[in-house]
C-alpha cells in the first residue's frame, strides 16, 4: 500500500536519528501511519486550518496532520534530539511545518496561529491533564481553538466523558462537558505504542461549544466543583459548608439536596449553584 507521504518510514527516521524513547519525555511513539492517519483524521477537515501539535517526537502525527491537508502545524518539542528529524517532514511540507522548541507549559504559541485552529497531540501523560484543563478553562468562552483530539490514557478518557452516577464522574468531566462536546473517538492497546506503555489509551475529541451549555461564573463553577468532589464520599451539606453560611437553603433552592453527594449532580445543578453563590463565593 502506497505511504501517506514519500518520507522514510519512522523506525527508520528514529534509528537514523538516535531517538531512543525517553521515559522521562513520556516518550511512547506511534510508528503506524495509517493510525496516525486515523487520529489526524478524528480531527476534523484540516483544510484551512492551522493544527497546534504538542509533543510531535519523531513526527509520525505531525506527518498525518500534513497529509491530510491542514494549512499549517505549529509543533512543540522539548526534546532537540527529535528537530532533525522534524527538520525532513518541514522541507517535504514547505511553509506548512513550523517547529517550536521548548515546554510546551511555558511557550506562548499564539503568535505562530491564525484562526482557525485546530489541536491534536498525542501528549506526553505526565502533563496532558495540565494542558486540557488549560485549554477548557480560559476566562473567556469560545477559546483559541474549534477542537482538541487528544490522547489520553483511557482512564483519564473515562473522567472526560463520564455522566453523573459513574465512578469516574467529577471535576474534569464538569469542565469538559460544561463548555464543549468530548467523545471518545479511539481506543488504543499498549502495543500500538513504542515502547508500549503500561495502560491502554484512547484518542478523545473535543468540539468547542458557541456558548457555555448553562450560564456560570468560570472561576465560581470550579470553586464550587473543587469543593464538592474533594471529598467526593461526604454529603453536599458538609463538604460544601465553607462556601456560604446558608449553604442547605442554596442547595435547596437549586434543587439539590443537601444530603445528595457531588457524583449525583449533574451539569445544569453545579451552574445553578454556582451561579446562586457567585456574589458571596467569588
Ligand atoms: N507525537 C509523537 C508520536 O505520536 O509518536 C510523540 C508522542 S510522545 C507520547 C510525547 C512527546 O512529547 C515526546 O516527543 C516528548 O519529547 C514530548 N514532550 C514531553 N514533554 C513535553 C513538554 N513539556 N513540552 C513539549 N513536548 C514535550
Amino acid at each position: 500500500m502506497a505511504g501517506i507521504d514519500d518520507l522514510p518510514p519512522l523506525r527508520d527516521v528514529i534509528s537514523r536519528h538516535g531517538l531512543a524513547a525517553r521515559k522521562a519525555l513520556g516518550q511512547n511513539f506511534l510508528l503506524d501511519l495509517n493510525l496516525t492517519s486515523r487520529i489526524a483524521r478524528a480531527a476534523g477537515d484540516l483544510t484551512g486550518t492551522d493544527v497546534l501539535e504538542i509533543g510531535p517526537g519523531p513526527g509520525g502525527l505531525t506527518r498525518g496532520l500534513l497529509a491530510s491537508g491542514a494549512r499549517h502545524v505549529v509543533a512543540v518539542e522539548k526534546d532537540a534530539r527529535c528537530l532533525p528529524a522534524l527538520a525532513e517532514i518541514a522541507a517535504a511540507y514547505p511553509g506548512r511545518l513550523t517547529v517550536l522548541e521548548g515546554d510546551a507549559l511555558a511557550l506562548d504559541v499564539s503568535a505562530h496561529l491564525t484562526p482557525p485552529i485546530r489541536i491534536a497531540a498525542n501528549l506526553p501523560y505526565n502533563i496532558g491533564t495540565e494542558l486540557l484543563v488549560r485549554w477548557l478553562t480560559p476566562p473567556d468562552w469560545p477559546p483559541f481553538w474549534q477542537s482538541l483530539t487528544l490522547m489520553f490514557q483511557r482512564e483519564v478518557a473515562q473522567r472526560i466523558v463520564a455522566r453523573p452516577g459513574d465512578k469516574a464522574y467529577g471535576r474534569l468531566a464538569i469542565l469538559a462537558q460544561w463548555r464543549a462536546e468530548p467523545r471518545i473517538v479511539l481506543d488504543l492497546p499498549p502495543e500500538a505504542f513504542t515502547p508500549p506503555p503500561k495502560v491502554s489509551s484512547a484518542v478523545v475529541h473535543f468540539t468547542a461549544l458557541p456558548a457555555p451549555r448553562y450560564p456560570a461564573d468560570p472561576a465560581t463553577l470550579s470553586r464550587v466543583v473543587a469543593m464538592a468532589f474533594n471529598q467526593r464520599r461526604k454529603m453536599l451539606r458538609a463538604s460544601l459548608r465553607g462556601l456560604v453560611p446558608d449553604i442547605e437553603d442554596r442547595l435547596l433552592a437549586c434543587g439539590i439536596a443537601p444530603t445528595d453527594r457531588a457524583e449525583q449532580i449533574d451539569l445544569a445543578r453545579f451552574c445553578a449553584l454556582a451561579r446562586n453563590v457567585a456574589a458571596e463565593a467569588t
